[in-house]
């Protein structure tokens, strides 16, 4: 997709460390973290928001939902324990619209 930075950040237009990478995704850092660590999950295919998944859609975000916590015990450092977020619309204050997972942790979170 034109002009989607996260697009970009997968094209590798856009240089950003990658944590991890399969053919279904990336995980970068957030370039502005709210807590110790966060991390960005990014699915390569571009859509928003779930309200537009479809079959495939369903399967990809399965196979990633999947992956998330073997990864987080293992090379994203998370094994205390993370909190997952996916900001859907202006309300939800979603910034980028290319579906993500945040994944937060490497302290105790509070205030939720
Ligand atoms: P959201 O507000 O849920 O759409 O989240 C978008 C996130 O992307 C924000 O937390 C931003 O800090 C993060 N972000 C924006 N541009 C970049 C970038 N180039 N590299 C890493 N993270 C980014
Ligand atoms: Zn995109």
């Amino acid at each position: 997709m034109e002009n989607c930075i996260f697009c970009k950040i997968v094209a590798g237009e856009i240089p950003s460390p990658r944590f991890y990478e399969d053919g279904d995704m990336i995980v970068i850092k957030d370039i502005e973290p709210k807590a110790k660590l966060h991390y960005l999950c990014i699915p390569k295919t571009h859509f928003a928001l779930l309200s537009e998944m479809d079959e495939e859609k369903a399967e990809l975000l399965k196979r990633v939902m999947k992956k998330i916590p073997e990864l987080a015990n293992g090379v994203l450092g998370l094994s205390g324990g993370y909190r997952m977020i996916v900001n859907q619309g202006a309300d939800g204050g979603q910034s980028v619209p290319h579906l993500h997972i945040h994944l937060l942790g490497g302290e105790t979170l509070t205030g939720f």
